[in-house]
Formats: structure tokens, C-alpha cells, sequence
């Protein structure tokens, strides 16, 4: 019997890539090969690339403005259509930070400059002067997600408003979020998740990796999945939370 398998394409591994986003990756490869999955990553650098239809997890990274600049146009001219196929098709996309913001219908710089996004997700982004930076704790919206909260790190200039079509991924107990104003951190909206938690993100939040690959999954028949042993993972997101104790009470 063929072995079952886990396709993860990377968006811009060499541009979009930063605070160590690259750890998704190996969290996303790990968790699947733990449980017998024959699990690859496709690296989907800039210009025409093959095999987006067989990727059941995107991940696009973050990265500064420079290097937003470098990959907006070829998101829309190579990207933009193949991506949305795979997800109409039951693939999806995790974005972070830079990669989160070009998802939406924009992302405009502290200077002015906007370049445009390919909306799939109702977001719009605005730099401000100010650069959000340090830990964030969020209380996740997502039914069943155990532990309920997200831990992680932002890093970002970018204030990003959800419209009507977006749900936010959560609250945020520590930390500025989208837009450091309405308390809201990250956006749902349907096969794709879009957050400013670096971290790297899944490594410190074991759960969310696992409600990700269960998603994508659940086309190919896999409702659940092996249960594995996470006290590492769920120690580090313990001791974010509690060192993050005093903190939290005050903002
Ligand atoms: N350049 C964007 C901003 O400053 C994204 C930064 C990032 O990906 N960390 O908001």
C-alpha cells in the first residue's frame, strides 16, 4: 500500500523567510513523519512553478518591506491562480507577518508605498511609524483547539484591519496583534489562517500544527489524527505563558 503523504510548499523559502519561520516547516514535516507520513516540502521560489495542485499545506513567511517589494508582483502574475485552485480544493495556507499582509488587498509602507495583495483573505494593511515588537499571547477562537491560547513573537510596522469577510484568528491577552487598537490578532477566513506570531509558531503551539495538517487532510479521508507525545512543545508554550504573567496583567 502506497504510503500516505504530506505535500508542504514554501512560499519564497529565500525571501520571505525571517525570525524563524523556517521552523513551521520542520514542524509541519516532523508531526506528519511521526505519524507515518511520507512528508515533503516544494520550495515555490519566484517565476512558473509546478506541483501547487498537490501541496496540502502553504506556508508563506515574513519578511521586511524590501523583500515584499521582491515578491508581490510574481504572487500575483505566477501565484495568485494556482494557490487559489489548491485551496478552493481543500488545501491550506498558513501565512505569517509579511506573508500574512500580501494574502490581503494590500499592504502599504510607513512611506506610502503600497503593493498590491491578491485578496484572498478581507484584510487590508497600513504601516504605521511605530514597530510592533516583543511576545504575544493570543486566546484563540478555534472550537477545540487544546490549549486554547497561542504564543509567539511579533515583529512588524504593518496595522492590519480584517473587513466583514474575516474572522480573527483570536484575541490578544499580550501584545499589539493586528493593529495594536482593536485587540484582534490574525484572521480565519476559509482555508486560510493568517498571523503575526513568529517564533518560530508551531514548535510552541503543537496543537495548532496538528489542527493545520488534520485540515488539509481531511480530503484525503483523515479526520483524526495519532495522539503524540508533546510535553516539550506544551512546556515551552507553559513557560511563555507564565513568564509572560506579569506582563499580561499589566497591558
Ligand atoms: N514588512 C512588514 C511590516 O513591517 C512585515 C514584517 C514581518 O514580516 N515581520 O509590517
Amino acid at each position: 500500500m502506497a504510503k500516505k503523504r504530506l505535500t508542504v510548499g514554501w512560499l519564497y523559502p529565500d525571501l520571505m523567510n525571517i525570525y524563524g519561520d523556517r521552523g513551521n516547516i520542520l514542524t509541519l514535516l516532523k508531526r506528519a513523519e511521526w505519524r507515518g507520513y511520507d512528508a515533503r516540502v516544494l520550495e515555490l521560489g519566484r517565476g512558473t512553478v509546478k506541483g501547487m495542485a498537490e501541496v496540502d499545506v502553504f506556508f508563506f513567511g515574513g519578511g521586511q518591506d524590501r523583500e515584499q517589494a521582491l515578491v508581490y508582483e510574481d504572487l500575483l502574475e505566477h501565484k495568485q491562480a494556482p494557490l487559489e485552485k489548491a485551496v478552493a480544493a481543500g488545501a491550506i495556507v498558513l501565512a505569517v507577518c509579511g506573508g500574512y499582509q500580501l494574502l490581503g488587498h494590500y499592504y502599504q509602507t510607513a512611506e506610502g508605498e503600497r503593493f498590491p495583495g491578491i485578496g484572498m483573505i478581507d484584510v487590508k494593511t497600513e504601516a504605521g511609524k511605530k514597530r510592533f515588537i516583543g511576545d504575544v499571547i493570543v486566546d484563540s477562537g478555534i472550537e477545540g483547539l487544546e490549549p486554547q491560547t497561542l504564543v509567539g513573537f511579533e515583529n512588524h510596522s504593518g496595522r492590519t484591519f480584517l473587513g466583514s469577510a474575516a474572522r480573527p484568528l483570536g484575541k490578544v491577552r499580550m501584545g499589539s496583534g493586528n493593529n495594536g487598537a482593536d485587540g484582534t490578532e490574525g484572521c480565519l477566513q476559509g482555508g486560510v489562517l493568517g498571523t503575526y506570531l513568529h517564533g518560530s509558531l508551531l514548535p510552541k503551539n503543537p496543537q495548532l500544527a496538528d489542527y493545520l495538517i488534520r485540515r488539509a487532510l481531511n480530503r484525503r479521508g483523515v479526520s483524526e489524527l495519532s495522539k503524540l507525545d508533546d510535553s516539550a512543545e506544551l512546556a515551552a508554550h507553559a513557560r511563555i505563558l507564565q513568564r509572560a504573567q506579569p506582563r499580561a496583567q499589566q497591558s
